[in-house]
């Protein structure tokens, strides 16, 4: 299912995205046009660049007609650079033409939209650094979707085939209760948590640190036409760009930001899925662990998260039913009166089993009507099926 790519980009969102990739960096611009001072100690540039730059430096609106924004001239309005390094970056984009950028994204199946479309992911928006353009290929209803509905997975690049096992399970318990799983596609716990959701024909989001119009890392060529098929590849990177160091924990923010809650699957301390619980914490979204060994060091980054108050998470549909999401993003309240309702506030004074329930409801309700009703408030996150066997409200999402 792949709807058709439509490519929304503004020019000097595309230029400001080409910046991303030459500095490192989202490029924060200079406000008002004020001329500021030189970072690298030089004379700086022309007087002609220098107001060329500060008409650029203007809010993101609608460039005015005729005013062709340019990385080369964008770049003297980008805070801390100084004039040195945007001739640099002026030399290296002396060719640059927004319309090909365009259409080799076109070539390889990319659709792009920039900060300006009202296609942009509104969740991307909360970060304090949205990425000025994002490329998506595949189908674009789980972005459409929202954050509501994604939960991202991240860990090792080198797990142990339990915690492999344990992301590919979580993965596919996530899908199959139709959550989106957001992914980075690494080796490891990324590729087993976007395998997870395919086996069972679910929904799932790769965010590469590269262009998305190729596989990163090249190994995953198979599991990327895959995930076209059933969910779509995304980057802030420029179609044909390779992945660079810095790109990778760049791409993390993403990952945090498209998901309601993240789950870390395996991770050492020192660590790119802990970047991306920071990213998590940073824009409020909650953060989850999987308890691994304590005699294994993969497991360290998450057993610590767990000690530190992140909350274990064992079960990809027990996750999705607590984090209260279905398909619209809201959870249904329960109802004031009937079976639902009855069972619900009996509930809330305390866990209990189904016959407990039988006997605190007075009777009147029998174990079918008891069973129905308890499968409604599950699914719609307002109570969980506990190890014991009782069940018990969610008292996190209650309030
Ligand atoms: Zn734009």
């Amino acid at each position: 299912m792949t709807s058709e790519p439509i490519t929304d980009v503004c020019v000097r969102c595309l230029a400001l995205s080409e910046l991303t990739w030459a500095l490192g960096k989202v490029p924060r611009l200079r406000d008002g046009g004020t001329e500021s001072e030189d970072v690298d100690g030089d004379a700086g540039g022309s007087r002609e660049s220098a107001e060329k730059a500060a008409a650029l430096a203007a809010p993101l609106v609608p460039t005015a007609e005729g005013l062709e924004p340019h990385p080369g001239d964008l770049v003297r309005a980008v805070e801390g650079v100084g004039s040195v390094r945007a001739k640099k970056v002026e030399a290296q984009y002396r060719r640059w033409d927004a319309a090909m950028v365009i259409a080799s994204g076109v070539e390889s199946g990319l659709a792009g939209v920039c900060m300006c479309s009202a296609r942009y992911p509104e969740a991307l928006r909360h970060l304090s650094d949205p990425p000025p353009v994002l490329w998506v290929r595949g189908s674009w209803e789980p972005l459409d979707d929202g954050s509501d509905n994604a939960i991202a997975m991240v860990g090792t690049r080198r797990p142990t085939i339990v915690g492999r096992e344990a992301a590919r399970r979580i993965g596919a318990g996530i899908a199959r209760s139709g959550g989106t799983v957001v992914s980075g596609m690494a080796l490891g716990i990324d590729g087993a948590a976007h395998e997870g959701a395919l086996s069972v024909g679910g929904t799932t989001i790769a965010v590469l640190a590269g262009g998305a119009d190729r596989a990163t890392p090249p190994s995953h060529g198979r599991l990327y036409d895959r995930i076209l098929e059933r969910g779509c590849v995304v980057a802030e990177m420029p179609p044909g760009r390779r992945p660079e160091k810095w790109s990778f924990p760049a791409r993390n923010r993403l990952i945090a930001a498209l998901s309601r809650a993240t789950v870390v699957v395996e991770a050492p301390m020192r660590s790119g899925a802990l970047i991306t619980v920071e990213q998590a914490h940073d824009l409020g979204r909650d953060v989850f662990a999987v308890p691994g060994s304590l005699a294994v060091d993969t497991c360290e980054g998450t057993n610590r998260m767990l000690c530190d108050g992140a909350l274990a998470v064992v079960d990809g549909g027990a996750l999705v039913a607590q984090l209260g999401m279905n398909r619209a993003g809201e959870r249904v309240a329960p109802a004031a009166e009937g079976p639902v309702a009855d069972i619900h506030r009996a509930l809330s004074r305390g866990a209990l089993s189904i016959d407990e329930l039988g006997i605190r409801t007075g009777g009147i309700l029998g174990p079918g009507e008891i069973e129905l009703a308890l499968l409604d408030l599950e699914l719609a996150g307002w109570i969980i099926r506990r190890s014991d066997g009782r069940y018990g409200v969610v008292d996190r999402w209650a309030a």
